[in-house]
C-alpha cells in the first residue's frame, strides 16, 4: 500500500468516496480500502430486478452532478453499480479494493493501528465509511422451520427462478419485502406477506417525489425552524434505525400500499410470531398494524415538509390526505405450511450495524457509534453514512455527501490551523486573534510561498465559508496556493502543544469548528 497514510478512509461505497471527493478538495492526502473487489458498495448485492427508489435528482454526487437523463426517473442495480465506479474514477479516489479491515484500534505511538487482510498500517485520522446496512438480520424463528423449507435472507435473493415451486412467505415489508412480493407476484407466485410497520407514504407529494422534499426540508428546514428532519429532534434514539418509507422505484416509480396488495392476491398477515410443527403463527393485529403503516406519514414527515413549504414560502400545490383504505383481508392467524403449500420463506428483515472490527468503546447500547456530526470521541475517528448520522438523508445518495463535507473539513481545518500557526510570528498583530488570522491569509497571499522550496497544496476552501460567514472575500480565495509544511514537518500534537497558539485557540471556539480541534 506505499507510504503510510495521515487520512484513512474504511469503505469505499458512496459515503467513502463522497468523503474522498472532499478530502481531496482540502488537499488532504488520504487513501481508501475497501474489501470488496469491485466498486459500486453494497448496490452490487441487490437482486436482479432491483430499482433504485430514489429517484435520479438524488444522485447528484459532490462534484458530479446527476446528468443522466430524467430527474423524476429510476435507475436499476447496474446503473447504480456503475454510476459510483464512474464517480471513484472521475474524482481519482485512491481506492485499494481486496483490503478487508479486520481490526482498528488505537496505536500506542499515536493514531490508529488497522489490521487488514493484506498486512497493517499506521494513521493519524481514519474515517468510518463502511454503511449503513452491513449485516443481514434473520428473526429468532428461522431455526424452527422444517428443514424442507428454502429459506433466504433478502441480501441473497436474485429474482422468482431461485425460489423453488410453490407459495413463498415473504417476512417483512420494508423497501426490500414490499419491492419483492411485487416481483414475486408478477412472476406469478402465491405470495404470503408478514406485514411489519414501515410507513406507506405517498411517492410523489405536492408536485414532487417524496424525496425531493426529504432532502430539501433536511437540508434548508433548519434555516426556517423547521428541525423535524434532524437528528437532534428525533423523539427516541430507536427511530435512527427506522426504516424509509415503502416507495419503490420499479415502473417509473411508484408507492406501495398493502391493502392494495391484498386485492390483487397477496395474503396479508401480522407479524410472524412463532413456528410450531410447520405451523406459523402471526399477530393478530392486521387492522391496527394496517392503520399505523398508512398513519405513521401524516403524523411526522408530512407534517414537517408541510412546514417548510409554508415556512420557505414555496409555491407548492396542495395535496389531500389519502382516502381511508377499509379494505381488510380474511386470512387466519395460524397457516400451516404445508396446507398453504409455501416451502420458501424470505426473509426481508432487514440490516443491522456491524462495528465488530473497531476495538474501541466506540458504539452505544444501540450498536450506533457515539458522534456529534460523525466526530467521535476518539480524536481522529470519524464515521460518514450512518443514518440519521446528521439527518434523516444521511444515508441515501443525495445526503451523504453533506455530512462527508463537513467531517472531511475537520482535516482541512486542521491543516490550515497547523499552517496558520506556524507562520503566526509573520503577522503584524492586528488586536483580535480573529481578525489575526485573516490578516494572516492575506500576510500568506502576499508572500506567495513563505519561503519554502515550492507550494505542493491548492486548496479549494469551503472551510472559510463555514468559518468566517459573511467574510468570505477577507479569508478565502479559490485561487490562492498555500504551502502544505506543517503537516509534513512536525505533527499536530507537536503544534499543539507549542507556545504560539493563540489562533488555534480561537478559531477552536468558533461553534463551527469546536468539535474538530481538541485542544
Ligand atoms: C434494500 C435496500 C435498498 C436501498 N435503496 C436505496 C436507494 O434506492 N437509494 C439510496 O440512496 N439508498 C438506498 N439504500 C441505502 C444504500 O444501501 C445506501 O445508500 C448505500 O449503499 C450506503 O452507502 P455506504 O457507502 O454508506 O455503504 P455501502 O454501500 O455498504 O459501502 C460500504 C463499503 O464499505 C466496505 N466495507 C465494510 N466493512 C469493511 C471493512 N471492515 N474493511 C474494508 N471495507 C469494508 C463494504 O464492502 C462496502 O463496499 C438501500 C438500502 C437497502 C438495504
Amino acid at each position: 500500500m506505499g507510504r503510510i497514510p495521515e487520512t484513512v478512509v474504511i469503505g469505499a461505497g458512496q459515503a467513502g468516496l463522497t468523503t474522498s471527493y472532499w478530502l481531496t478538495q482540502f488537499g488532504v492526502e488520504h487513501q481508501l480500502l475497501e474489501r470488496r473487489d469491485t466498486l459500486g458498495g453494497a448496490f452490487q448485492d441487490r437482486w436482479d430486478g432491483f430499482y433504485m427508489n430514489t429517484p435520479n435528482l438524488s444522485l447528484d454526487l459532490p462534484g458530479m452532478p446527476f446528468d443522466d437523463g430524467d430527474r423524476d426517473a429510476f435507475i436499476p442495480r447496474e446503473a447504480a453499480v456503475n454510476l459510483f465506479r464512474r464517480y471513484a474514477e472521475l474524482i481519482a479516489a485512491p481506492v485499494h479494493t481486496g483490503v478487508d479491515v479486520t481490526r482498528l484500534s488505537a496505536s500506542p505511538e499515536g493514531g490508529f493501528l488497522i489490521e487488514s487482510s493484506q498486512g497493517s498500517l499506521r494513521a493519524r485520522n481514519v474515517v468510518l465509511a463502511t454503511g449503513a446496512y452491513q449485516v443481514p438480520k434473520v428473526p429468532a424463528p428461522a431455526v424452527k422451520l422444517p428443514a424442507a423449507v428454502t429459506q433466504l435472507h433478502t441480501h441473497e435473493y436474485r429474482n422468482p427462478e431461485q425460489l423453488p415451486d410453490g407459495a413463498v412467505l415473504i417476512v417483512g415489508t420494508g423497501q426490500s419485502g414490499g419491492q419483492v412480493a411485487e416481483e414475486l407476484h408478477d412472476a406469478g407466485r402465491d405470495v404470503h406477506l408478514a406485514i411489519s410497520v414501515v410507513p406507506e407514504a405517498p411517492r410523489r407529494y405536492r408536485g414532487q417525489d417524496l424525496i425531493y422534499w426529504m432532502l430539501e426540508t433536511g437540508k434548508h428546514g433548519p434555516d426556517y425552524g423547521v428541525n423535524a428532519l434532524t437528528r437532534e429532534a428525533l423523539p427516541s434514539p430507536a427511530l435512527r434505525f427506522a426504516p424509509n418509507p415503502l416507495l419503490s422505484g420499479t415502473d417509473g416509480g411508484h408507492s406501495i400500499h398493502l391493502r392494495e396488495l391484498g386485492r390483487r392476491g397477496i395474503h396479508l398477515h401480522g407479524h410472524l410470531e412463532s413456528v410450531d410443527d410447520g405451523v406459523i403463527t402471526f399477530s393478530d393485529d392486521l387492522p391496527e398494524r394496517l392503520a399505523t403503516v398508512e398513519s405513521a406519514f401524516g403524523q411526522r414527515s408530512r407534517k414537517a415538509i408541510d412546514a417548510y413549504i409554508a415556512a420557505a414560502g414555496i409555491d407548492a400545490p396542495t395535496q389531500a390526505a389519502e382516502l381511508a383504505d377499509d379494505w381488510l383481508p380474511a386470512e387466519p392467524a395460524r397457516v400451516s405450511l404445508a396446507e398453504a403449500g409455501i416451502n420458501s420463506v424470505l426473509w426481508a428483515s432487514g440490516y443491522k450495524l456491524d462495528f465488530g472490527f473497531v476495538d474501541l468503546p466506540l458504539v452505544d447500547e444501540w450498536g450506533y457509534p457515539k458522534h456529534s456530526r460523525g466526530v467521535t470521541e476518539f480524536p481522529g475517528l470519524y464515521v460518514v453514512g450512518l443514518p440519521w448520522l446528521t439527518r434523516h438523508y444521511s444515508s441515501i445518495v443525495g445526503g451523504v455527501g453533506l455530512d462527508a463535507e463537513y467531517v472531511a473539513g475537520c482535516w482541512g481545518l486542521k491543516a490550515l490551523l497547523a499552517f496558520r500557526l506556524i507562520n503566526l510570528r509573520h503577522v503584524p498583530h492586528s488586536g483580535s486573534s480573529l481578525y489575526q488570522g485573516v490578516a494572516l491569509h492575506h500576510c500568506a497571499h502576499r508572500r506567495g510561498n513563505h519561503g519554502l522550496d515550492k507550494p505542493q497544496v491548492r486548496w479549494h476552501h469551503p472551510i472559510g465559508k463555514h468559518l468566517l460567514p459573511g467574510s468570505e472575500k477577507d479569508w478565502v480565495d479559490p485561487k490562492v496556493e498555500l504551502v502544505e509544511h506543517a503537516l509534513s514537518e512536525k505533527s499536530l500534537d507537536e503544534i499543539e502543544a507549542a507556545d504560539d497558539v493563540d489562533v488555534l485557540v480561537l478559531l477552536a471556539e468558533l461553534p463551527q469548528f469546536s468539535h474538530c480541534v481538541r485542544a
